[in-house]
């Protein structure tokens, strides 16, 4: 019996490349001037130390406002996984959902998935490497209208690594669930290996140029899982 899915973005509910290639150059775009008109927030000066810690420590340089900058603008090509990135593209991100200047993809199933799971009684969370704010807002503003309503939780990377096992473990504690009532979806191996280890069950979600995994099962959408599984009231 599944009592909770969670959920991938990329790959999983979404197109890879809405991502990519509407997102990721929008932020490029505004980052600039958005980190410098809000420099003196306590949420970007605090993004802005880490980015400094990390080229510090990575580097041993020392990074001015510009210098910050052209790091963050360099991460954003290399689509590094850094919280302080995560959370200034997030700020950035909003202001583009908000001023509807694009709409976040959701593929044709996805509502439907969530629907039938919220009716069977099964909980439903996220868990992504983009920011709970960015994640909010793509559901929130997403082209089958506002989908926040079916998720009890959202994770990123401050509960860690997607290709960790602790990661895992520490949602298996959030959600205080046994982890084989739990069902992991991802496009990506390396994520079901380390939610697997971690004890939760999970199946990869192919869709149009996913990678096929020959360790776990796959299914083309998540209507097609969403019919295997079995919840609480089914
Ligand atoms: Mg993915």
């Amino acid at each position: 019996m599944i009592r909770y899915v969670l959920l991938d973005i990329e790959g999983t509910t979404t197109d890879i490349h809405f991502v990519h290639k509407v997102l990721f150059p929008y932020s490029a775009l505004h980052l600039p001037a958005y980190v410098k008109a809000h420099s003196q927030e306590p949420v970007v000066q605090e993004a802005l130390q880490s980015v400094k810690e990390t080229i510090q420590q990575e580097e041993n340089r020392l990074l001015d406002l510009e210098g910050c900058i052209a790091v963050l603008l360099g991460w954003i090509e290399q689509d590094r996984k850094h919280t302080a990135l995560k959370q200034l593209q997030g700020l950035i991100w909003k202001t583009g959902f908000e001023q509807m200047h694009y709409r976040g993809h959701v593929y044709d199933d996805v509502q439907r998935a969530l629907q039938n799971w919220n009716v069977k009684g099964v909980g439903l969370g996220i868990y992504s490497s983009g920011s709970v704010q960015a994640q909010k807002l793509l559901f929130a503003y997403s082209e089958a209208g506002d989908l926040t309503r079916f998720f009890s939780h959202f994770f990123d990377t401050q509960v860690g690594a997607k290709r960790e096992v602790e990661s895992y473990r520490r949602i298996v504690t959030e959600l205080n669930l046994p982890p084989l009532e739990i069902l992991f979806l991802s496009d990506v191996e390396a994520e079901l290996d380390a939610a697997r280890l971690a004890g939760l069950q999970a199946k990869q979600i192919v869709r149009e140029g996913t990678l096929p995994s020959a360790k776990h099962d796959s299914f083309p959408t998540l209507l097609a899982v969403e019919k295997t599984t079995t919840g609480p009231r089914s």
